[in-house]
């Protein structure tokens, strides 16, 4: 017998966001629905919203940012403390479900690219025991139908969280030379697609770009779940 069916019988699921019980799954239907999505890309170097249909702001971005709702939704928000705090690995359906709700609203044509998580320190994925952002790219690109390719970045630097740092400054210093490409990946002329749970400033998916632009790759999207 399946483990999460036993757990659903003593304990069933409640709503992350409002509480409801519901049948299974992290979400009611409702805190879903109430999710306003984004329905424009951002700039990858000022992270503002471009206009309809415009993917260019600043010409020398190496990256195109796309990011599904604010983060100042309340059930996304809470959505995504569940997740990373609080360790339900359920939560990463709806979050994968929603970054798909937008990509599909934009008409992106995701054929020819391959899904990747921003990755965690290995410290921190051993203090975490999981990596959110894999665990949403993971579901988000078997939707898409597309390769998804969990270790194709490594985090060798580990520093303290962005969420940490004082401001921009700080955030682009200490991210920087944090992340390699995995001994044996190849990107070149690949599109890669970079998946994390909330892009802030953008320096964390912009290094993450660097590397891969340096390495070869043809065209990098980095999608947010949420933008703060
Ligand atoms: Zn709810
Ligand atoms: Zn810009």
């Amino acid at each position: 017998m399946n483990f999460n069916i036993v757990g659903d019988i003593f304990f069933p699921p409640a709503c992350v966001s409002c509480g409801d019980s519901i049948a299974h799954g992290a979400l009611c239907a409702a805190c879903r629905h109430s999710i306003v999505l984004f329905n424009t890309f951002f700039c990858g170097i000022c992270t503002a919203r471009l206009p309809d249909g415009k993917k260019i702001c600043h010409k020398d971005a190496l990256f195109l940012l796309g990011a599904a709702a604010p983060y100042d939704d309340d059930a996304l928000r809470a959505l995504i403390h569940a997740l990373k705090f609080q360790g339900i690995a359920a939560a990463a359906v709806p979050l994968a479900e929603i970054l798909a709700a937008y990509t599909a609203q934009l008409q992106l044509d995701l054929h020819e690219w391959t899904v990747a998580p921003i990755p965690l320190s290995r410290e921190r994925a051993r203090a975490r025991g999981f990596n959110q952002s894999a665990l949403i790219a993971q579901p988000f690109a078997r939707a898409q139908g597309i390769p998804f390719s969990e270790h194709l970045l490594i985090r060798i630097v580990h520093r303290k969280p962005q969420s940490d740092t004082e401001d921009i400054f700080e955030r682009r210093e200490n991210i920087k030379g944090c992340f390699a490409l995995a001994p044996g990946a190849d990107v070149e002329r690949k599109n890669i697609i970079l998946v994390d749970d909330v892009v802030t400033s953008g320096t964390t998916f912009a290094e993450a770009a660097r590397i891969l632009r340096l390495a070869g790759a043809k065209k990098v999207l980095a999608l947010a779940v949420a933008k703060a």
